[in-house]
């Protein structure tokens, strides 16, 4: 009998036919970085790729970014940095969990990465195991992550190489006193701490006006296809869109009910899809009855219940069948407002099978 082999010894199994996938639209990703570069006025746009790029894929979304002029990247985890770095330079990309242990403080300075120091605790980490360039987040009133205002006289700060002096807006996607509140014990603080850029806004933010926008912006959401104001709407495009293979064509008769707890039942004798795209996938419950999928430009609603693994569409007379694809439809902005999801959510949930 043979034994498993240990990892890294595994003989190559040849690659199976994908049932699924999600697309990727690369010239929409550069064509949204430009434009939000470009609205973002005197200041240039960075990019937040953390969380797998919002679960595009962080890797090549870091080099098509790259390719499009982007030379500021940001991620959450450490976790992450080795994906980015294997499509920009170290310096190039700052963590914004900052180093919480004298681990990760080493391992920002064995590979180059920029960390984003979030307390006093983590500027004496940093200082204590040798400093260098580094950034600094200013909490102005979110109480997430970053020093408070009272913090930012301490003589500590004098001694760091601060590239990107830092703060994040709470509620930068309303209208609300609070981003005005923000700016301004922001824009207050900056003197007190020397740095060589400053920064403030989200994607959101950049849509607020030019006195959101300092030196240098920090869109996620809004680069891979999301609209997170609408004043944004008609410079975004979308980017990814799953899609996947339907398995099997059947006939569903009038009063025959489909899927688990059989929540639908059919009013008329009816051609049912089954697509191998489910909740594991990340097309989660949330979808069951009101999702659709399209081919050929027409839309095929889901039926009942979604499952892990498998969705049921209604093909009506598409005339598709097995081993035909079709795409969810997954315009971020409408798919938030008809499953209820958020769009960071949308983006972020894609399964590891549908990642690829
Ligand atoms: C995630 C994040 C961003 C990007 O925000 P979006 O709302 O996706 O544009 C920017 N800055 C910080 C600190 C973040 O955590």
């Amino acid at each position: 009998m043979k034994t498993p082999l240990a990892n890294g010894d595994e003989p190559a199994v040849p690659l199976p036919p994908p049932a699924l996938r999600l697309t990727f639209d690369e010239d929409a990703l550069a064509a949204n970085w430009r434009a939000l570069d470009r609205l973002s006025g005197r200041a240039t746009a960075g990019a937040a790729v953390k969380a797998d790029g919002y679960g595009t894929g962080a890797r090549r979304a870091a080099r098509v970014l790259w390719e499009a002029g982007c030379r500021q990247f940001f991620i959450a985890h450490w976790q992450e940095a080795p994906d980015v770095m294997a499509s920009v330079p170290a310096e190039a990309v700052s963590v914004l969990h900052g180093p919480a242990t004298d681990e990760e403080a080493r391992y920002a300075r064995a590979t180059g990465l920029r960390p984003v120091l979030n307390s006093l605790t983590q500027v004496d980490r940093w200082l204590a195991t040798g400093g260098g360039p580094c950034d600094l987040m200013i909490d102005t009133g979110m109480n997430r992550l970053g020093l408070r205002p009272d913090e930012c006289g301490d003589a500590r700060l004098q001694q760091l190489q601060v590239g990107t002096l830092m703060s994040h807006l709470a509620c930068a996607d309303e209208d609300v006193a609070a981003n005005a509140r923000q700016r301004d014990a922001f824009a207050g603080l900056l003197h007190r701490i020397p740095h060589q850029r400053a920064s403030l806004a989200n994607g959101a933010g950049i849509a607020l006006g030019a006195d959101y926008h300092f030196d240098l912006t920090r869109p996620g959401l809004a680069l891979y296809g999301g609209v997170p104001r609408p004043e944004l709407s008609p410079h975004i495009r979308q980017v990814v869109t799953p899609e996947a293979m339907i398995l099997q064509a059947r006939h569903v008769a009038a009063g025959d009910t489909i899927g688990y707890n059989a929540t639908f039942t059919a009013q008329r004798n009816m051609r049912v899809g089954i697509v191998s795209l489910g909740y594991a996938d990340g097309y989660l419950r949330c979808w069951s009855g009101k999702g659709g999928f399209v081919s050929d430009g027409r839309t095929l609603p889901v039926l009942g219940r979604v499952s892990m693994d498998m969705t049921a569409i209604d093909l009506g007379d598409s005339g598709i069948g097995e081993g035909d694809w079709v795409a969810a439809r997954y315009d971020l902005p409408e798919a938030a407002r008809t499953c209820g999801l958020s769009q960071y959510e949308l983006l972020t949930v894609s399964g590891p099978r549908l990642r690829g």
